[in-house]
């Protein structure tokens, strides 16, 4: 079994993945934590989680994809509240640490001691287990383009595969994060700083609506928090899963083809069983290009269509027209809003609402 639930995250996203061989044996990861206003609801499906006998819940991985708030914030209040007793495995996360040695065509290895941000004052106060996967380095795509793509298996067999950030992208988070920093008044470094005063920060811009293309570099989407997300594969029991936070199109169109490449199936799309749309299906982040590279039965799309929103329809309209593959897309929305729900009676597509679109299958 292989299930993808989306939490009730308001605009943003909170995935709860959960897995195993039989419903009784279920091991779970959970990505992003949704917004500050949407952790009431994000809290009570997690407390509803079993309790391990010290009263704590377990999750083999959490996943903070990038730092706007519509990811992060909830991440902060769940990592200080000891009710719910939250302990990760481990944590995969970029920050300033991860950031600030980066250099191009320099492989990036151990870091100093230096402070990071936000997240990481928490991750570092409360000793975390953080990056351990990569030996405490940067989560990316590695430069060289003959490189495998960096994976690593759970301990309950599921494998991830890191198809984004590219050390691109990171580098331009880079030069925004510090820029931002700098004019709240102190330093990128200072942990408690950061804890004080980026609680409410938001990167992201609101989306003009364009469809995206990536031959109209003006369509994409470049806000540079967005571009640093952390985007997964995530297989087990021969299901395949893409997890794209909110990340570039063609960023993910890059390392779906490499992904491919590695499986000695090169110029073929890949096949999937599940597509989280980047940026809650906002037409910046969904191309012709990238669809064309996916050969997928059913899309899910993470918002509530406040602030921004999402999803755009032409998006959507573009998600149904390029769908290759067997049978009518699936489109799985955890809110039911003027902007979602107008796809229940369209031809060509199914849809499915609320907490109970959540993509379960069956697995080998
Ligand atoms: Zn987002």
């Amino acid at each position: 079994m292989l299930r993808l639930e989306m939490l009730p995250a308001q605009h943003g996203d909170a995935l709860l993945l959960e897995y195993g061989p039989r419903e009784t044996v279920t091991h779970r990861c959970l990505i992003d934590g949704g917004p500050d206003n949407a952790y009431r609801a994000v809290r009570e499906r997690l407390a509803a989680l079993p309790a391990t006998p010290g009263g704590g819940r377990d999750v083999e991985l959490l996943v903070v994809t990038h730092v706007d708030g519509d990811h992060i914030e909830g991440v902060v209040k769940l990592l200080q509240d000891d009710e719910i007793g939250l302990r990760p495995g481990d944590v995969w996360f970029n920050d300033w640490n991860h950031l600030a040695p980066l250099q191009k065509r320099v492989e990036p290895r151990h870091l100093g001691p230096e402070a990071g941000e936000f997240l990481g004052a928490l991750l570092d106060q409360q000793a975390r287990p953080w990056n351990t996967a990569f030996d405490q380095g940067v989560i990316m795509v590695p430069e060289d383009l003959e490189a495998p793509l960096p994976s690593w298996t759970t301990p309950g067999g599921l494998k991830l595969t890191v198809i984004s950030p590219t050390i691109d992208t990171l580098l331009r988070l880079r030069a925004t994060w510090k820029k931002a920093i700098q004019a709240a008044g102190f330093a990128p470094g200072n942990r408690q700083a950061a804890l004080d005063q980026f609680r409410h920060r938001r990167w992201a811009e609101a989306p003009k609506v364009t469809l995206g293309d990536e031959q109209q570099r003006k369509t994409l989407d470049h806000s540079e928090a967005n571009g640093s997300s952390i985007a997964l594969m995530a297989e087990y029991g021969g299901r395949c899963l893409l997890l794209a936070g909110d990340a570039f199109a063609p960023e993910l169109r890059m390392g779906l083809e490499r992904w491919q490449r590695a499986r000695g199936r090169a110029e073929q799309p890949a096949r999937l069983d599940g597509f989280k749309l980047a940026h809650h299906g906002s037409a910046k982040n969904i191309t012709p290009q990238l669809l064309a590279g996916v050969e997928c039965p059913s899309y899910l799309i993470s918002t509530n269509g406040k602030r921004f929103f999402h999803p755009d329809q032409d998006a959507m309209a573009m998600v149904v027209s390029e769908h290759r593959g067997d049978g009518t897309p699936v489109l799985l929305f955890n809110y039911e809003t003027p902007f979602t729900k107008g796809w229940a009676d369209r031809d060509g597509c199914v849809a499915r609402y609320g907490p109970g679109s959540v993509l379960e299958l069956a697995t080998a």
